[in-house]
């Protein structure tokens, strides 16, 4: 379903438009919105993608394992071996059901949390500004757009102010479109890139701000009318699957070449064909646990994420934050809690004392401890002014609370004013606002110009320095004076080396609307005063610089505030290491890259930089073999958050087109959260060695058990069906198991991981062959012992498959650290190991002593006398494995070569 169509919006004018549509300036009503949202459907482009569930079943049969035991099916079709035939088709179900459960919820999980953070629209609705999910919106809707935003709807422009959209994913076209209001041509056709009175959805806002009617919505709209996801996020391989698989291929092979071993040496000792071929079968499936394991473990840490406020956007980020080892952090809602306050006010050669917190309108504006006459007091009145007039927030005071929507810096200067009893309504309908220039970070500063009478007035706020600079007078309270630049610059630096975030107010007589809108910067104007606004640094996130101190991860503040601000900030968290050293944007310019790198590795602090120059820091810290985190949430921070390992968007503050370019979104946008993640993502890493060293050290027992066996001409300690039921259900089920283990303590002590570490490095191969060698010793032990003690093949068989079991049971224990003995883990800190060393060990008593599963594995029941002794012989592998972490336990400990 789609609107009315009606291709020729453009061609109309605004009012025709809205009349055309049933809706006016002030929104549709609440009610007509839901009505018509019912009739057109939601604003959605149906696509192909998603979650395809038939895709990720035929995934399942997509490998080399499941080839070969398919294979074998026919094989022991052929030759009625009805048991194995059945066993065999009973794994390549379980086997497919197992992993299809998991993908498929792993990656219904995963497609809810990115609906979380999809985009929302900020429309007006019964006259008042709101804030809908983009699929809610409905023809007739009036769309606010501001910069980064991603255009959610066709919309009708009918106000622009320096709007630019960026139009490429639809038209190819790599320039912005500068967009205007004003009707088109109606007597020629006009193609999309031309039509300046339109946005499109899918395209985004480049820079400037915009309103909007929606014309069309979902399916009706031209990218849906071509039926083309934009945004389709490319869902590729991770660095670690792509390592992975590659791990998996090479496992493949030496299984394959062991089981042709195993096969071969079966045949020259007179083994019968059919049997070793299933053995040989049975032998190749020892890998075949790690892809689900994998998986899981992948979909833990994306969980465990989201419940720490991070939503993950593209799976890599899940390892990648692992290996992070440095994070460069926004200073303002980041580090700080944006949650600004006026405190002090500079204007006509006074200092003012604001007084009252947060987000309450009681305070006042006092001067020598006593009340300031507001409106008898010039530079102080244009100051307050000033402040109110050029600024895009709303205050709307709900249940004695004040409910601010907007840009914190600006409703903080809003809250100000109104402290002094000036009410931005009230300012509003005597200067009404003619045009202005809406803050954008690169430009700092904005302007208004407004009727003040029968003259046009501009008003100014913005960065000290670049508002001095279009000064040349100041306000004293005896009128205007010419302006001593040096003066007012040690004013503001005075209040900045307080902690204040500090905006310069300025106002121009008899300026030309068409002329500010034309050029930007304003000139000649007269000073009014300085606004001081603390915004006091989050608890959490001192701890969590402190965290990433201990844990080898440097955290750099880049911001584009002041750098005496800055520095302050920095202090508190104890971010610049007490050398109080800042570096600015200018500074940077005049850096060659070398310089600036050498700087990079000393100083933690920059301030006043640009987009750009952030993005410069992130690729000269790439290149020093970093591995990068970066925090932003402008539409000029897409660049910087693109290029780093790990780019994270400000869930809250962040603008579509900053979440579009990241790998994970903080919901919260505090650094914290970042921490939280680099955390999260550690413990996924390690998880993944603990499976794979899992899987593969009973692989290789198992292996070398079966081939030392054959090589002492003792009878094969298991049949094939037994080794199956080892492989993919009693191992299966520890393995899913180990990877829930939490977090360990210890790595929030140790370096980041070398990113290019492999999954089974260092003193774990070691500890491969010690445990291959341990379970052979014992599983054949046991199964000589049965032997030559009067029993019959068969029972010896199971009593050395039980070994095998309860010897897995017991190394679970082992793999939950590398390092940290069995011994000092909580059994209850896992509850899924536990449960799933108890089902293991269910399953397989279960089948012991179920009659129809025992019948196809050839299982009987064992005797007290053999538990007993199994028992004793398996724990032997937590002994071994202890003594190994001893031993190992220095050599363990933070050598890694760190990155320069
Ligand atoms: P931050 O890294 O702190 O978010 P910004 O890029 O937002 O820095 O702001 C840079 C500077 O621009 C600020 O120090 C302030 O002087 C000025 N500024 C910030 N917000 C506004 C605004 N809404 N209007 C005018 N000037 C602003
Ligand atoms: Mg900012």
């Amino acid at each position: 379903m789609s609107a009315t169509v009606h291709p020729q919006w453009h061609t109309l004018s605004s009012a025709e438009v809205l009349t055309a549509l049933g809706t006016s300036g002030r929104g549709l009503s609440r009610q007509e919105a839901a009505a018509r949202l019912v009739r057109y459907g939601p604003n959605i482009i149906r696509r192909g993608g998603g979650v395809n569930p038939w895709a990720i079943l035929f995934h399942q049969f997509a490998s080399p394992l499941i080839y070969i035991l398919l294979v074998a099916l026919g094989v022991t079709l052929a030759i009625e071996h009805w048991v194995d035939s059945i066993v065999i088709g009973a794994v390549v179900v379980l086997n497919a059901v197992i992993g299809f459960t998991q993908e498929f919820r792993a990656e219904n999980a995963m497609q809810a949390l990115l609906a979380l953070v999809s985009p929302r629209a900020r429309v007006v609705r019964d006259g008042r500004d709101d804030e809908v999910d983009g699929k809610s919106l409905v023809p007739g809707d009036i769309v606010l757009l501001q910069s980064g935003a991603l255009v959610p709807a066709d919309l009708r422009l009918l106000v622009c102010t320096r709007l630019n959209v960026d139009e490429s994913p639809l038209t190819g076209e790599s320039l912005s479109v500068t967009k205007s209001p004003e009707p088109l041509d109606v007597s020629r056709s006009i193609p999309l890139g031309d039509r300046k009175n339109m946005a499109f959805m899918g395209t985004t806002v480049a820079s400037g701000r915009g309103v909007g009617v929606v014309v069309a919505t979902g399916g009706g709209t031209q990218v849906g009318s071509i039926a083309r996801d934009l945004r389709r996020t490319t869902r590729a391989e991770t660095p670690l699957q792509a390592r992975m698989a590659q791990f998996g291929r090479l496992t493949g092979i030496a299984v394959l070449g062991a089981s042709a071993a195993v096969f071969a040496l079966g045949i020259a000792l007179g083994e019968p064909l059919s049997h070793m071929f299933l053995v040989a079968v049975a032998v190749s499936a020892i890998p075949e646990g790690l892809p689900v394991a994998m998986t899981i473990v992948l979909a833990v840490g994306v969980h465990r994420m989201a419940k720490r406020n991070a939503i993950v956007r593209r799976l890599a980020a899940v390892e990648t934050l692992g290996s992070c080892t440095v994070i460069v952090s926004d200073k303002t809602g980041t580090l700080t809690e944006n949650q600004m306050t006026v405190q002090e006010i500079f204007a006509g050669g006074r200092r003012y004392v604001v007084t009252g917190a947060g987000r309450s309108l009681e305070g006042n504006v006092l001067v020598d401890g006593a009340p300031a006459r507001v409106e008898a007091d010039m530079p102080l009145y244009l100051t307050l002014q000033a402040g109110a007039l050029t600024n895009e927030a709303s205050l709307r005071v709900e249940d004695g609370g004040v409910l601010a929507h907007g840009d914190p810096t600006e409703s903080a200067l809003l809250v100000a004013a109104a402290k002094a009893g000036l009410s931005h309504d009230d300012l509003l309908l005597r200067y009404p606002r003619l045009a202005e220039v809406p803050f954008e970070p690169e430009r700092q500063f904005s302007a208004s110009v407004h009727m003040d009478g029968g003259r046009e007035r501009v008003m100014v706020k913005g960065a000290p320095e670049r508002v001095l600079e279009m000064c040349g007078t100041w306000m004293t309270p005896e009128g205007p004076r010419p302006l001593d630049r040096d003066a007012m610059a040690t004013e503001a630096m005075r209040m900045a080396e307080q902690g204040f975030r500090v905006l310069a107010m300025a106002y121009g007589e008899g300026a030309d609307a068409a002329a500010l809108a034309r050029a930007g910067a304003p000139e000649g104007l007269m000073f009014l005063g300085l606004q001081g606004m603390m915004d006091p640094p989050r608890q959490e996130a001192a701890r969590a610089v402190a965290a990433c101190k201990r844990a080898g991860i440097r955290v750099l503040m880049v911001t584009g505030d002041h750098a005496a601000t800055a520095a302050v900030i920095a202090r508190r968290l104890d971010i610049d290491g007490a050398s109080g050293d800042v570096r600015t944007g200018a500074e940077l310019e005049a850096m060659s890259d070398d310089g600036l790198a050498a700087v990079l590795r000393r100083v933690s602090v920059y301030a006043r930089v640009s987009p750009v120059q952030k993005l410069r820091i992130v690729d000269l810290l790439r290149r020093q073999g970093h591995i990068v985190a970066v925090t932003g949430d402008g539409v000029n921070d897409a660049p910087a958050l693109r290029s780093a390992h790990i780019g994270a968007a400000m869930g809250l503050s962040g603008t579509d087109v900053a979440k579009e370019a990241s790998d994970i979104v903080l919901t919260d946008d505090n650094f914290a959260t970042v921490y939280a993640a680099v955390e999260e993502g550690r413990t996924s890493f390690a998880n993944i060695r603990k499976v794979t060293f899992l899987l593969v050290s009973v692989g290789v027992g198992e292996l070398i058990t079966i081939l030392t066996g054959l090589a002492l001409g003792l009878p094969l300690p298991y049949l094939p069906v037994q080794i199956l039921w080892l492989n993919l259900v009693t191992n299966g089920i520890q393995d899913i198991a180990l990877a829930f283990e939490p977090g360990e303590p210890e790595q929030g002590s140790k370096p980041p991981r070398d990113s290019n570490e492999g999954i089974l490095s260092g003193f774990l191969g070691e500890r491969l062959l010690l445990v291959g060698a341990v379970l052979t010793a014992g599983t054949l032990g046991i199964f000589v012992w049965e032997l030559t003690h009067g029993a019959t093949l068969a029972y010896a068989q199971v009593a050395a498959l039980t070994t095998m079991v309860v010897f897995q049971n017991f190394h679970v224990g082992n793999c939950r650290s590398e390092e940290v003995s069995v011994f000092r883990k909580s059994i209850f800190s896992n509850r899924f190991l536990l449960l799933g060393v108890l089902g293991a060990l269910a399953v397989h008593l279960g089948a012991m002593y179920f009659s129809p599963i025992r019948f196809l594995l050839g299982l009987e029941p064992l005797s007290l006398d053999s538990w007993v002794r199994l028992v004793v012989v398996a724990s032997s592998v937590l002994v071994a494995v202890e003594v190994h972490k001893i031993a190992r336990r220095p050599r363990a400990r933070g050598e890694r070569p760190r990155p320069s």
